[in-house]
Formats: structure tokens, C-alpha cells, sequence
């Protein structure tokens, strides 16, 4: 078995992309994050900052709009229109959650698609169907990054997706279709879920049940990219763990991500890698 390193992965795509923005900076050009943030979640605010860290690592430009909870859908929608404008911004992104009794679609898909660097707009997600070149949210490109750079092809092979949400299954069998592999996907209401998972080729779980995947799900040397992420305390620390069973699957699989270390440092990264290409593809 041979573990996928998200975090030894994503420090290089880090340094790719710092490479990049360095470029656009001897061109005297910037790349530009715009932030949105409505309300005060803590878990939020922690995103938001840790976002604000890895831009000023990057030397992209960050820009924070902060909205009280009491704002209204055209506040926000306004704020979108202005940044969709703005020939500073290559990037828009908006924390969630938004607050209760916010139509969430309908504020995203204001978001100009060639800025949409976390796929949320309805429009993003169709290009996406259509093959045609557009941002995929960030959990779901992290794992086509973590195969891609494990040099790990799917090409013509089956691969089984836990999950239908719109943030990650949806579009990461998307994304594996257009990379021409052979896609099922699975859900709550799936029947014989094992007699499907035992034939994958690449198994990713991505379902939000904490170690339910285990040995009985997979056969011998199946690729598992687990997603999910769960926190317990355990005597006083903070613990993490997946949706995959990962003591119990690793002497069957040929390759797996571990959790904490696998699809989690990826994701910020890959936000910052949509919004450089949407700086090169669309300026
Ligand atoms: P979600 O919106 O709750 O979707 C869960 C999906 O799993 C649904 O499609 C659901 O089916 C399906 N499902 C639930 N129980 C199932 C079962 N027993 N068998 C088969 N399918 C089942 O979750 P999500 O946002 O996609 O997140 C999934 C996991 O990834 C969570 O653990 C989350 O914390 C983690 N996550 C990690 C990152 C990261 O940065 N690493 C980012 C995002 C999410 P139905 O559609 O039928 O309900």
C-alpha cells in the first residue's frame, strides 16, 4: 500500500502556483481573491483567515467584505455585481454557511462564472457537464489533483463515487467522465452498495459517516481517496478520521489518502489554483 500525500502534494502545487503569481508580478499585474463573508460563524471566520494567510504566502491580493447577519439577499447580490466588475478581482468566493433564510443558489449564481473559482454557480456546474472549461469546486479537484500527481490515470477505469452533493460527488463524476473514466455513482438510496464498490478500480467516499467504509466494501488493491472529515476528542485532543475504516482497508488497497493528510490540505490550495487560472485564462 502506498499512502497519497496531500500535504507533500499540496505544498508543491503551493509552490507552482507562487511561481505563477511572481510571473504576473514582474508583469506589474496582481491577482486578486475577493472574499464575501455574512454573519459571524466562528468556523467561518477561521476559514476566511486561514484564506487571508495562504493569499499573502502567495502574494495574491486579498479582498474581505464583511455583511451582518441582518443584511439583505440585494446587499449581497450588489456586492457580487460590483466585484463582478471589478477587473481587480480574478476570483470570487463566499463562505458558507450564509445566514438562515438566505436563498443560497440564487445569491451564487450571480457570481460571474469566469470568476466562480468554487464552482457553486449552477451555470459552472453545466459547463462542467458540457466539458467545457470552467472551475470545479475545490474538494472535488483536489482528488482529480491527488491522482493526477500520484500519476494514478483513470482513464477507462471504474470509478465509484460515494456521494451526490453538489459540492463534491456531482461534480468530481463530472470531472472523471470528462477524463474518460468509466463513473458510478452511489447514494443514501443505493441498493447492493458492496456489490458495486467491489468492482471499482478507484474507490472515493465522500459520504459523511465516519469510518463506514471497511474491508468488506473493497477488493484487493483498489485505489480509496477518502473525503470525509470527522473531529472527536479523545482525551482532551482533537482526533480526526474518515469516512473509510483507514486501519481496517490499508493492507487490500495499492494506494489511499489518509485522514488528517490526504484531501484536506488540498482544498484551500486548490481554491488558489482556480483563481490563478482564472487569472490566466480570463485576466
Ligand atoms: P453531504 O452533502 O451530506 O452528502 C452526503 C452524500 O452521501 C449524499 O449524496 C448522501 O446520499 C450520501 N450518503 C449518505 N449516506 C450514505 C450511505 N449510507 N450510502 C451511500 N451514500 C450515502 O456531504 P458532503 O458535503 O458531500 O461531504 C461528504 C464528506 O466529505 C463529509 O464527511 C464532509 O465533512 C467531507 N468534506 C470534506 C472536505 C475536505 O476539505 N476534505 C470538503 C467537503 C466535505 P443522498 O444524496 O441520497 O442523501
Amino acid at each position: 500500500m502506498e499512502l497519497i500525500d496531500g500535504k507533500k502534494i499540496s505544498a508543491e502545487l503551493k509552490n507552482e502556483i507562487k511561481n505563477e503569481v511572481d510571473f504576473v508580478k514582474q508583469h506589474n499585474d496582481s491577482v486578486g481573491l475577493a472574499v464575501i463573508m455574512v454573519g459571524d460563524d466562528p468556523a467561518s471566520l477561521v476559514y476566511l483567515n486561514s484564506k487571508k494567510k495562504m493569499a499573502a504566502e502567495l502574494g495574491i491580493e486579498f479582498y474581505e467584505y464583511h455583511f451582518d447577519k441582518a443584511a439583505t439577499e440585494e446587499e449581497i447580490i450588489n456586492q457580487i455585481n460590483l466585484l463582478n466588475a471589478d477587473k481587480k478581482i480574478n476570483g470570487i468566493f463566499i463562505e458558507m454557511p450564509l445566514p438562515d433564510g438566505m436563498n443560497k443558489n440564487k445569491i451564487l449564481s450571480f457570481i460571474d462564472p469566469y470568476k466562480d473559482i468554487d464552482g457553486l454557480n449552477p451555470i459552472s456546474l453545466g459547463m462542467l457537464a458540457s466539458n467545457v472549461y470552467s472551475f470545479a469546486p475545490c474538494t472535488a479537484k483536489s482528488v482529480v489533483e491527488l491522482l493526477d500527481r500520484s500519476e494514478i490515470s483513470v482513464e477507462g477505469k471504474h470509478v465509484v463515487i460515494l456521494g451526490r452533493s453538489n459540492v463534491v460527488g456531482k461534480p468530481l463524476s463530472l470531472l472523471m467522465l470528462n477524463k474518460n473514466a468509466t463513473v458510478t455513482v452511489c447514494h443514501s438510496k443505493t441498493e447492493n452498495l458492496k456489490n458495486i464498490t467491489k468492482t471499482a478500480d478507484i474507490l472515493v467516499v465522500a459520504i459523511g459517516k465516519k469510518k463506514f467504509v471497511d474491508s468488506s466494501f473493497i477488493s484487493d488493491n483498489v485505489v480509496v481517496i477518502d473525503v470525509g472529515i470527522h473531529r472527536d476528542m479523545v482525551d482532551g485532543k482533537s482526533v480526526l478520521s474518515g469516512d473509510v475504516d483507514f486501519d481496517d482497508v490499508k493492507n487490500k488497497c495499492s494506494y489511499i489518502t489518509p485522514v488528517p493528510g490526504g484531501v484536506g490540505p488540498m482544498t484551500t490550495v486548490c481554491l488558489f489554483k482556480n483563481c490563478m487560472d482564472a487569472k490566466i485564462n480570463y485576466g
